[in-house]
């Protein structure tokens, strides 16, 4: 017999743990080795059903005072379970939400509310809902601002049509399996001084199948299902930002013996734009001005997301003034309001000026009472002015 480990240990909680420490230990562990977010991790697995197995016993006050009292070989002796049922059913549906509770930022049309778990869970027979599917799109930074409808392309498992999804050859069907009777599982008894303990496993006939497939279908190979390029439209709401995701339910991987479709999550990723950054709702944008429009005022076009808007700029706008354009910033998701457009003024100081505006830029120095030491274009300049001075 496969040694058990303890189930306190198992949790991570102490012998006299509560109700609600047990729960709370139960929800950490199952998020982290769920099988949604360890897809084809083995070892995930099953840590995942050593967790759900021990909770639960500890969970439940009767079997929990057996356990207590004669551990793992007291519970198998009721027939409680023993590698049965388990937790197949009931998981993903319940109160636990799967994936909601995993992702916090997803948003999109309902959850999927079926009752057949997390996915993959359970290898017995029975339908099995189909595995999701995380796909990348890239967008701009206006689409993003203001929604787009997108053709995405995929690459997923869709019903093979010579079979119909039975994987049998087309005439046949196929066979229970003669070693488990189509249950998927058998049964040892083991006598110990607690009394008869029945161990179930896997059927190793039909891999738990519960079912053989002597003519499988030549065009899925049994599977059932095969891998084909699909384009579907996924509708980009405005204002959403990088990185966040779209839930499409029921748009993944095709379920098998007639479980339903896993989901399609969409990330999207949004491209900078070359002159607007965004921070939330908000958009901001840098306009360099020139000194004289700063120090007289001005009328200034600003650019935004709709286009060219104008703004007066006040005289005597200081470098580094932000001003805010309200509403004309991202549209809020799922809302009728905008955020804002924040224009940060800075001053352009010029660096090729002719003699001409040399000029007027000294006499306008003068006029302010600032003597202005410009740095002397040579060497030799600097010397003449200076023994000129020694002359008088
Ligand atoms: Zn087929
Ligand atoms: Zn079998």
């Amino acid at each position: 017999m496969s040694e058990k480990r303890d189930y306190y240990e198992v949790l991570g909680v102490g012998k006299d743990a509560d109700a609600k420490e047990i729960k709370k230990a139960y929800r950490k562990l199952a998020m982290k080795y769920h099988p949604d977010k360890n897809p084809g991790d083995k070892e995930a697995e099953e840590k995942f059903k050593e967790i759900n197995e021990a909770y639960e016993v500890l969970s439940d006050e009767e079997k929990r005072s057996t356990y207590d009292r004669f551990g793992h070989d007291g519970l198998n002796n009721q027939g409680g379970f023993g590698g049965g049922q388990g937790f197949g059913g009931g998981f993903g549906g319940g109160g636990f939400g799967g994936f909601e509770d995993i992702f916090g930022d997803i948003f999109g049309s309902g959850g999927f509310g079926g009752g057949f778990g997390g996915g993959g869970s359970s290898r017995r027979r029975g339908p099995r809902r189909g595995a999701d599917i995380k796909q990348s799109v890239t967008i701009t930074f206006e689409e993003a601002a203001f929604g787009k409808k997108l053709k995405v392309k995929l690459n997923r498992s869709e019903e093979c049509e010579e079979c119909h999804g039975s994987g049998a050859k087309a005439g046949t069907s196929k066979k229970t399996c003669p070693t488990c009777h189509g249950t998927g599982q058998v049964q040892s008894v083991q006598r110990t001084p607690f009394g008869n303990i029945a161990t179930q496993r896997t059927c190793s006939t039909c891999n738990g199948e519960g079912e053989i497939n002597e003519n499988p279908c030549p065009k899925c190979h049994g599977k059932g299902s095969i891998r084909k390029s699909k384009t579907i439209e996924v509708d980009i709401p405005a204002g959403i930002d990088d990185g966040q995701m779209i839930k499409l339910s029921g748009q993944g991987e095709i379920g098998e013996k007639g479980g339903p479709r896993g989901d399609l999550y969409i990330v999207v990723n949004v491209q900078r734009h070359p002159i607007f950054t965004r921070d939330g709702y908000d958009v901001y944008i840098e306009m360099p001005i020139t000194f004289v429009q700063a120090a007289l005022g001005d009328k200034l076009e600003v650019p935004t997301l709709d286009g060219k808007v104008s703004y007066s700029l006040p005289e005597g706008t200081q470098t580094g003034t932000v001003f805010r354009l309200k509403e004309k910033g991202i549209p809020k998701l799922r809302s009728n309001s905008r955020g804002d457009q924040y224009v940060k003024v800075v001053i352009d100081t010029p660096k090729k000026l002719n003699d001409e505006q040399k000029e007027l830029l000294r006499k306008f120095g003068e006029a302010c009472g600032t003597k202005v030491h410009e740095k002397q274009r040579n060497w030799k300049k600097k010397i003449d002015d200076l023994f000129k001075g020694f002359k008088k």
